[in-house]
This record gives C-alpha cells, sequence and structure tokens, in this order.
C-alpha cells in the first residue's frame, strides 16, 4: 500500500505552509463546469489504515507542524464519529498544531446538524474554506454547482454558528459577458449575508479539458476582457457590506493585487481599481488559460 500523496494535490494559497494530511481523495460532486481539480480523480474515502500509514510517512518529515490542512475535498463528508476520531487521532500525533483546517463543500456543512458541526469544531478543525464561487443563480446552475444561493448562504451561516473560523471565494468572470453584473451584485450579496472572516477573488481561468472550454468553442460562453473584470469587481466591492473580513485578491490569477479589510478599506480598494482601470499604461495580461 502506497501512504505517499495521490496527485494532484491542491491547497488554498493560504496553506502554502501547512502539512498537507490527504484523508480523502478527489471531489464527491465534481461536475462543476469550470473547475478541473479532481476530473482524474474518483472520489473515495481513505481507510483508517491508509491514514495511520501516511500520517506515519509524514512525521518522517514534519516533526513538529504548526499548521495542518486536511485534503482533497469533502471532508466534511466523512461521518461525523469518524472524523472526530480522526482529529482526535492527529492531535495525540501532532501536539503542538495550532491550526486545523479544510474546504468545505455546502452539501455537507447542510448535511451535519449544528451539533456535530460544534462537536467537528471542538475536536480542533478550526478553518473551512468555502469556494461559493459566485452568489448568483443563474450561474451557479449555468456551472453545475450544485445547491443554489439560498443554501450557499445557509452553509455558510451555519459554520460560523458553529464556530468555525470560515473564508469564501468568488470567481471574477464566471457569469461571462451575459451574467457579469448578476455574477458581481449577486455574488456581493451572498458573501454580505455569509458574513464570513476571510474572503477572496480569483479570476477565472479556463483550462483546455473542461466543460466551460466546450461552451467557449461552441460561443455559448463569452470570457470577460481583462478591463471588464475590473469593471465587475469595482461593481462587487460597490455592493458588499462585511464586518472585519480580511479580503485578498492576490492569487496568481488576478491582474490587479488588492488587500484590505472589509468594509473599512472598501473606497480604497475601489479607487486603486479605478486609477488602474483608467491609467492608459495599463497593459492587462490577457493570458486566459486557452
Ligand atoms: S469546484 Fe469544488 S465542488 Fe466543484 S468540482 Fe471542483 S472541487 Fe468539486
Amino acid at each position: 500500500m502506497r501512504y505517499d500523496y495521490s496527485q494532484p494535490l491542491y491547497r488554498p494559497p493560504s496553506e502554502a505552509w501547512s502539512m498537507i494530511i490527504q484523508v480523502t481523495e478527489g471531489c464527491s460532486h465534481n461536475k462543476c463546469k469550470f473547475c478541473y481539480m479532481y476530473k482524474g480523480k474518483q472520489f473515495r474515502l481513505k481507510s483508517k489504515e491508509e491514514i495511520t500509514g501516511h500520517i506515519e510517512w509524514l512525521k518522517a518529515a514534519y516533526k513538529n507542524p504548526k499548521r495542518i490542512f486536511l485534503a482533497d475535498g469533502n471532508v466534511l463528508c466523512i461521518n461525523t464519529d469518524k472524523l472526530l476520531d480522526l482529529l482526535n487521532y492527529i492531535k495525540r500525533e501532532f501536539p503542538n498544531v495550532e491550526r486545523i483546517s479544510s474546504y468545505a463543500g455546502p452539501s455537507d456543512l447542510l448535511r451535519k446538524t449544528d451539533e456535530e458541526l460544534r462537536a467537528i469544531r471542538d475536536a480542533g478543525l478550526e478553518l473551512l474554506y468555502m469556494g461559493v464561487e459566485t452568489g448568483s443563480d443563474k450561474v451557479l446552475s449555468m456551472v453545475n454547482k450544485g445547491v443554489n444561493r439560498e443554501e450557499m448562504i445557509e452553509a455558510g451561516q451555519k459554520a460560523i454558528k458553529a464556530g468555525f473560523k470560515f473564508s469564501c471565494m468568488i470567481i471574477s468572470g464566471l457569469g461571462g459577458l451575459e451574467y457579469m453584473e448578476d455574477h458581481a451584485v449577486e455574488s456581493a450579496k451572498v458573501i454580505s449575508a455569509i458574513n464570513p472572516h476571510y474572503f477572496s477573488l480569483l479570476r477565472l481561468v479556463v483550462d483546455e479539458g473542461s466543460e466551460l472550454a466546450e461552451d467557449i468553442e461552441k460561443g455559448k460562453f463569452q470570457l470577460l476582457t481583462p478591463l471588464q473584470i475590473l469593471d465587475e469587481n469595482i461593481i462587487l466591492l460597490e455592493n458588499i457590506e462585511l464586518t472585519d473580513c480580511i479580503f485578498r485578491a492576490n492569487h496568481v490569477s488576478n491582474l490587479v493585487n488588492l488587500a484590505g479589510t472589509l468594509n473599512q478599506d472598501r473606497d480604497m480598494l475601489i479607487n486603486k481599481l479605478k486609477r488602474v482601470r483608467e491609467n492608459p499604461n495599463f497593459i492587462p495580461y490577457t493570458y486566459n488559460g486557452l
């Protein structure tokens, strides 16, 4: 049995220095049109024996990890009792760990009861990352996200109520030209309703093998130009209402690096985007993955 990582392996940018324990493989949904992360992987939960062997393998390289990220997708679809056992085991093996985090799918959050989520939080899983992608029902349906905006809001609010630190992500340009405004305004509304601790904005990069690439080929989806992406970001920020939320748009996909706290820094962020938008020297880089 192999105890190393099965590839590809993903983690959020902010987990770059974390030790990753791979407790599931792939994504149980795996149907989002724009996503290529786990297309070649069949989703599965790893057995207890595999996970303990994997942790022994990791211990040879990581003596004293402070941060641990649980991969792949859908860690929360693990049965609650098993997840609690796993978290307790991890804390015994790595007693100095200060933060354990994972991705969280909205359907998995909705399936757990409030009590289960609270128990998981108390057992040490502290930070969850949820890909909201868009707050627009039209776009959620178009990209096959598997939930609607109300379910997305409910999932996020439920996680925060259970005590998790919560991070949400929106993809600029995901509505294409047709739904640009709807995507911007509705995404701002959904993120505002969740009011997460962290909010990040990425930019749509289309992979050749994705279903969205086929839609583009057929003329069914029109990518935004870099300037339209900036316009969309401005609309989103103009409509957002958050409390002390750490905001970042500093992923490699972003055209303009943004960092601040929302809503305190909203005007500064919008002004920066407008300045770039109007600067004749702004040469938007046009790589879009196609
Ligand atoms: S975006 Fe997330 S939920 Fe959708 S297929 Fe990719 S990993 Fe799965």
